[in-house]
C-alpha cells in the first residue's frame, strides 16, 4: 500500500500543477497518470494563453493563473515556449462589433484591460487581416505556449520536489471510508491518502460517479491544423468570435513560422479516440483565408484533434466535492483549461493546505450537477 496525503488521479496539466504546488507547501502526493503526463487534451490543445472571452466569473482564477505562466522558469525550471504575444478578438459584423465592445466594458473592472480597435487602427497595427473584419478586442498581456510542454514540465517539477508519480498506471477503483481514499491501479497497486484530486479530464465522470457525484459529462474533439513554415507576420493569438460555428476559428504563428489555427466544426471521437475529419480542415482553410488572405497558398502539414470535456453549461467543475469530505475536484474545461491549469493547481494546493482561497470558486461547484446527498 502508498500511502501520501493526497492522492491525485490524472496527469494532465490539471494533475501535474496540482501535484507540484502541493509540494511546494511540503504535501506528499502520489500523481497517477494512465498513460503519459500530457498526453490528452493537455498535450494536443492549441496553446492559447488567453483571458479575454473567457466567463466573467473566471477571470479572478484565470489573472492568478497568467501571473504564474510569467513565472514558469522560476518553478519548473523551463519557460514552455510560453510568450505574451498579446491575443486579438476579431468580429466582422454589427452584432459582433457589440459583443465585443460589451465585453470589453464588462472585463475592465474584473482587472482585463482591452483595447478597442476599428478596422483602420487595426488594420495599421496587423495588416494581415482581411477586408472583413470590422474591430478588434486587443488584450496585450495575454500569450501562447507549446502544449506538449506544459503538464510534462509540470509533472518533472513535482517529481523533482518529492511527489511520487507514477505513469502508464490507471486507477481502476475509488472508494471513500472511515479512514480515507483507497485505489486500485489495473496492475494490482493500492494507494490510499485521506485526500483525493479527481483530475482524470473527459474520464473524470467515472470517479464522481462512483464517489456519488454523477454529472453529465459529454466528449467532444476540437480540431486542430498546422501550416508549412511561412515568413512570420502574425504576432498575436487571434480568435475569430462569432455566432457560426465554421467561422469560429483560432490562429497563430509560431516564431519558426508554422501556423497553427484550429476551432470551426469539432473531429470525431471513434473508440474513445479523437479523430480529425477531413472535409472540417477544408471549411476551416476556407474561414482562414478569408480572414487571413496572406495564407492562401499555405500547404497543411499536420492536422488532429484531442479529447475534450464538456459540461451542459460550459463551464468546469472545480473545487471540494458536495459530498465527500478531503474529495477535490478540477475537470470539464470545456475547450479553455489550458491558460487555467497552473492558476487551478495552485488554487487546489491552497484550498487543500489551509482549507479556503480567495479566488471564487462558486460558479464551478460540482453542487450544481449532483445535489449533495441527505
Ligand atoms: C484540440 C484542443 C484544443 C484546445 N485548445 C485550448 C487552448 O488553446 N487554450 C486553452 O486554454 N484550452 C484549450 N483546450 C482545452 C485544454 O486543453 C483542456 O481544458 C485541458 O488540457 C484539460 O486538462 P486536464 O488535465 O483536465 O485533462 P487532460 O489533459 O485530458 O488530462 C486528464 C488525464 O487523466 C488521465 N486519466 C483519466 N482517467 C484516469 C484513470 N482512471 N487513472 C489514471 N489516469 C487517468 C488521462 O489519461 C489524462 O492524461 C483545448 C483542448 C483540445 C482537445
Amino acid at each position: 500500500m502508498i500511502r501520501t496525503d493526497v492522492l491525485v488521479v490524472g496527469g494532465g496539466i490539471m494533475g501535474a500543477a496540482t501535484a507540484f504546488f502541493l509540494r511546494r507547501r511540503g504535501i506528499s502526493v502520489a500523481l497517477v497518470e494512465r498513460a503519459l503526463i500530457g498526453q490528452q487534451a493537455s498535450g494536443v490543445n492549441f496553446g492559447n494563453v488567453r483571458r479575454q472571452g473567457r466567463f466573467l466569473g473566471q477571470l479572478p482564477l484565470a489573472h492568478r493563473s497568467r501571473a504564474l505562466w510569467g513565472r514558469l522558469p522560476e518553478l519548473v525550471g523551463e519557460d514552455c515556449e510560453f510568450t505574451v504575444t498579446g491575443h486579438v478578438r476579431i468580429a466582422r459584423d454589427a452584432a459582433g462589433v457589440q459583443r465585443l465592445t460589451d465585453y470589453a466594458e464588462a472585463a475592465r473592472p474584473l482587472g482585463l484591460e482591452l483595447e478597442l480597435l476599428t478596422p483602420n487602427m487595426l488594420r495599421s497595427r496587423f495588416p494581415f487581416f482581411g477586408p472583413e473584419v470590422t474591430i478588434g478586442s486587443y488584450s496585450p498581456h495575454d500569450g501562447q505556449a507549446n502544449p506538449r510542454l506544459v503538464a510534462p514540465a509540470f509533472g518533472r517539477a513535482a517529481a523533482r520536489a518529492g511527489a511520487q508519480v507514477f505513469e502508464g498506471t490507471e486507477i481502476v477503483s475509488l472508494t471513500h471510508g472511515s479512514t480515507g481514499f483507497e485505489a486500485e491501479t489495473a496492475d494490482g497497486q493500492r494507494l490510499s491518502a485521506p485526500v483525493a484530486v479527481v483530475t482524470a479530464g473527459g474520464w473524470a465522470d467515472r470517479l464522481s460517479a462512483a464517489l456519488g457525484e454523477p454529472v453529465p459529462l459529454e466528449l467532444h474533439a476540437p480540431q486542430m491544423a498546422v501550416t508549412e513554415p511561412l515568413p512570420h507576420r502574425i504576432t498575436p493569438v487571434i480568435g475569430i468570435s462569432t455566432e457560426i460555428q465554421e467561422e469560429g476559428l483560432y490562429i497563430r504563428q509560431v516564431e519558426r513560422g508554422n501556423v497553427v489555427f484550429g476551432g470551426g466544426r469539432r473531429g470525431a471521437i471513434v473508440d474513445g479516440r479523437a479523430k480529425a475529419v477531413p472535409s472540417n480542415l477544408l471549411l476551416q482553410l476556407r474561414e482562414l483565408q478569408r480572414f487571413l488572405p496572406g495564407t492562401r497558398h499555405a500547404r497543411i502539414i499536420r492536422t488532429w484533434a484531442g479529447v475534450e470535456s464538456y459540461l451542459p453549461d460550459h463551464l468546469p467543475v472545480i473545487g471540494p466535492s458536495a459530498r465527500v469530505p478531503g474529495l477535490h475536484y478540477a475537470f470539464g474545461f470545456c475547450g479553455h483549461g489550458f491558460q487555467l491549469g497552473p492558476g487551478v493547481g495552485d488554487v487546489l494546493a491552497e484550498i487543500i493546505d489551509t482549507g479556503r482561497t480567495d479566488v471564487p470558486l462558486e460558479p464551478f461547484s460540482i453542487a450544481r450537477f449532483a445535489a449533495p446527498m441527505p
